[in-house]
C-alpha cells in the first residue's frame, strides 16, 4: 500500500491516492476521468520523468 501523487490528464487536476497495487483503476475526483498519470517524487525520480510502467532500468525502486 502506498501513498502516490497522481495527476489528471483531462482537466489536470492533482491529487493523490492511497493505492494498494499497481492494477488498482485510479479516477479523477474532479471529473472522473479514467486518463491518470502517475506523478513520481523523490531520489528515485528526480531526473524529471518516469518510467511509465515500462524500462524500469533507470527508476530503481519504483515497484515496476
Ligand atoms: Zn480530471
Amino acid at each position: 500500500m502506498a501513498l502516490i501523487d497522481f495527476k489528471c490528464e483531462n482537466c489536470g487536476e492533482d491529487f493523490f491516492e492511497i493505492v494498494n497495487n499497481d492494477e488498482e483503476k485510479v479516477i479523477c475526483p474532479k471529473c472522473k476521468s479514467t486518463s491518470i498519470v502517475r506523478v513520481y517524487k523523490g531520489k528515485f525520480y528526480g531526473k524529471g520523468g518516469s518510467c511509465g510502467g515500462g524500462n524500469c532500468s533507470g527508476c530503481n525502486g519504483c515497484g515496476h
